[in-house]
């Protein structure tokens, strides 16, 4: 192919680690009820470093390659027709999912799949969003306000929270009132931070615990928000719970499957406790199994586990998104605390990207 037919993108080869690399894609036109997206920016996540060390990710079918990246801000270049609210110059972000022929999935839950069979973008057979153009369904984007356009790539990240937060307030409609007033949040990266943002932004009074101790840019977030920031390594869970009030939720996001048990002996009565860790390998532990289950029956509690999200969550994600900035003006873009340089720096995605909150591919324009 020509260089005007193709475009560069970065992959891996599913199944063998360590194998980032440029590579070429043939250059996208969208048809009926697509749009052509220029690709501005990509967030760089845990899943994204599991794909490159091998342990999850598959390509497209008849392909070798995977294409990386599903947290992407990008601008429609191009529509096809019948493409009803989206227009050229649009700034928008993509889901991840894609739905399978299940009841959940054609009922609009693909983020509830019963059969397993969903594709995503940047992870499971479906090419992601580190490339220079991509075409999708305008049903898969949602569409932002230019304001948002320095924190717009954080929107995939925070639908998980804003999945997590509707799930939790669904499941308590069991309650004849639910206003939750204290939350603990695990871990401080950005599931964490973006958590606490939310819940801050509905008035909930926020713990964040994580490893690191304060001072450290994750710290500085919680606190800007109004929120209280805890290290672990200083005071174990149970003893820091036992100084606050009972938490009405908790959203376990470490990564630590030792955690989420810790979790459930420290939620309140009536509470939910949230799990959204992918924890991968096959770690065993002692758990007080006595203690944890009479907990749960005299407390009414529940646990529940949380993953991806439905397009609500994305247009709910907006609207926050802009709360935010309106309530803490610039504090939310602080979470990005890495910018590579598009394809130009194959080479440091490769290498694995250092301690920070956040990192994200910028591509020129
Ligand atoms: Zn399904």
């Amino acid at each position: 192919m020509s260089a005007s037919t193709t475009m560069p993108a970065i992959a891996v080869y599913p199944g063998r680690a360590d194998t980032v690399h440029l590579t070429e894609l043939p250059r996208p036109t969208p048809g009926p009820g697509e749009a052509l997206v220029r690709v501005r920016r990509v967030g760089v996540c845990g899943t994204d470093q599991e794909i490159i060390a091998a342990l999850f990710g598959s390509p497209p079918t008849g392909s070798d390659e995977l294409v990386l990246g599903h947290e992407v801000l990008g601008v429609v270049e191009a529509t096809g027709p019948r493409t009803d609210g989206v227009r050229e110059g649009d700034l928008v972000v993509a889901t991840v999912r894609r739905p399978d022929g299940c009841p959940a999935c054609l009922a609009g839950q693909p983020d509830m799949c019963v059969w397993q069979g969903f594709t995503e973008r940047g992870i499971v057979g479906a090419h992601g969003y580190m490339v220079e153009r991509f075409v999708e369904d305008v049903r898969h984007l949602v569409v932002l306000p230019p304001a948002l356009e320095s924190v717009g790539v954080l929107l995939e990240p925070l639908t998980v929270v804003e999945k997590a937060l509707r799930q939790a307030d669904l499941i308590q409609r069991r309650l004849a009132s639910w206003a939750p007033k204290t939350a603990l949040i695990l871990g401080a990266g950005p599931i964490g931070l973006l958590g606490a943002l939310l819940l801050r932004s509905r008035g909930i009074d926020v713990v964040v615990v994580a490893r690191r101790p304060a001072p450290n840019p994750a710290a500085a977030i919680v606190e800007g928000c109004g929120g209280r920031y805890a290290s672990l390594r200083e005071t174990p869970l149970a003893e820091l719970a036992a100084d606050l009030p009972p938490f009405d939720l908790v959203f376990e996001a470490t990564g630590v499957a030792q955690l989420a048990f810790e979790a459930m002996g420290v939620l309140g009565s009536n509470g939910v406790l949230v799990l959204l860790s992918n924890t991968g390998g096959d770690e065993v532990a002692p758990v007080p199994v006595a203690r944890l289950n009479l907990g749960f029956v005299q407390g009414n509690k529940v646990l529940v586990g949380s993953v991806n999200a439905a397009h609500e969550d994305f247009t709910a994600g907006v609207a926050d998104l802009g709360r935010f900035e309106e309530l803490w003006p610039g504090l939310t873009a602080r979470l990005i605390t890495h910018r590579l340089n598009g394809f130009a720096d194959v080479a440091r995605i490769a290498g694995g990207i250092d301690e920070g909150i956040k990192a994200v591919i910028e591509f020129a324009q």
